[in-house]
């Protein structure tokens, strides 16, 4: 028998409730953690065309339903782990397994600007490029001066943000014109204002305490479930709808910010499918607004 080509860990049937931050949710076929990224190449080179392939960052935007993913999930983080500065340009070259908030406090250490927001995104780059992640006025994509990519052949192509169509927590590759592209992003390059450090770590303490004090972070969640719709909070319209604290299952809508669910213990996937359509539903009669889910949902239902 041949010896695999990757040096990398491939497991099978791997819990997915162990890799997204609500901890639910089903099984996938494969997880592969590549040794790099030349052994990611190699990995993909060696994968058959019909196989499904799903990138996942730290899963803090996802939801894998209860039946299962079929396919092989690439772990980013760990192994897409190398980041360069560069001060004389205020650059920060990143692999996409690298956390947003370690971006954000290499930024304030190196005298950088406008990079504080990253600390409150619980992600890595990838999945922050992959979404737009943004919040207290920042947003990824402000930042990319360009980024690398990676197909199913394992070629690399280096591409600039004018090849995307980019938008509110929306990143499409302007070739395909679909969120789920078979293209995924390796690397970025990220340039920054020249800054004042000291200020930016203060700028990062202060917006951490503000979600202290706002967000349900002691039980496992995924952050907003909705994106806010134009000139309205998504959080406002839930708890309008009388839905703070509801429950189905083990989720709960928080009592402490109506845009989070969050698992109150033994949640499946599917309670939580549930009250997201739930709160929807209940937005739609009540204001006529429909809600977009900005957590992605995948598997087998
Ligand atoms: C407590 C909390 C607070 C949050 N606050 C915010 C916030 O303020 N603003 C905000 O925007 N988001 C927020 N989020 C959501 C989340 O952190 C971001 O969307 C983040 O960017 C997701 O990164 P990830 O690595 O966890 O991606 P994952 O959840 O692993 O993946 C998300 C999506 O990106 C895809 N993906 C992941 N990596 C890659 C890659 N390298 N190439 C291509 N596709 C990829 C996945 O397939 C999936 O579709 C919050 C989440 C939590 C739990």
């Amino acid at each position: 028998m041949n010896e695999p080509v990757w040096r990398g860990q491939l497991r099978e049937r791997e819990s997915m409730a162990r890799h997204v931050t609500w901890r639910a949710g089903g099984i996938v076929d494969r997880a592969y953690t590549p040794a790099d990224l030349d052994d990611l190449r190699a990995f993909l080179r060696a994968q058959p065309a019909t196989e499904p392939v799903w990138f996942v960052g730290l899963g803090s935007n996802l939801l894998v339903r209860d039946r299962g993913l079929r396919g092989t999930v690439v772990f980013t983080h760990w192994a897409l782990r190398r980041f360069r500065v560069d001060p004389d340009r205020c650059g920060i070259a990143a692999e996409a397994g690298v956390a947003c908030p370690k971006i954000a406090r290499i930024a304030a250490v190196e005298g950088m600007a406008g990079a504080e927001f990253l600390a409150g995104i619980p992600g890595t780059l990838g999945g922050a490029l992959t979404m737009n992640a943004g919040c207290y006025g920042g947003e990824t994509w402000g930042a990319v001066a360009r980024v690398q990519t990676i197909d199913r052949s394992g070629s690399l192509r280096e591409r600039p943000p004018a090849d995307f169509e980019i938008g509110y927590r929306s990143v499409v590759l302007k070739a395909e014109g679909t969120h789920h592209s078979e293209e995924w992003f390796v690397a970025a390059t990220l340039r920054f204002p020249r800054g004042d450090g000291a200020a930016a770590r203060q700028r990062i303490r202060e917006l951490l305490a503000r979600r202290i004090a706002s967000q349900p972070l002691n039980l496992p969640n995924a952050g907003s479930v909705f994106r806010n719709p134009p000139g309205d909070h998504a959080a406002r319209l839930i708890e309008a709808c009388g839905l703070k604290g509801h429950a189905i299952g083990g989720a709960v809508i928080s009592p402490k910010h109506a845009n989070f669910i969050v698992n109150g213990g033994a949640a499946r996937a599917a309670d939580i499918e549930a009250l997201i359509e739930l709160a929807s539903h209940a937005v739609r009669e009540k204001f006529g607004i429909e809600l977009e889910c900005e957590v992605r949902i995948i598997g087998e239902a």
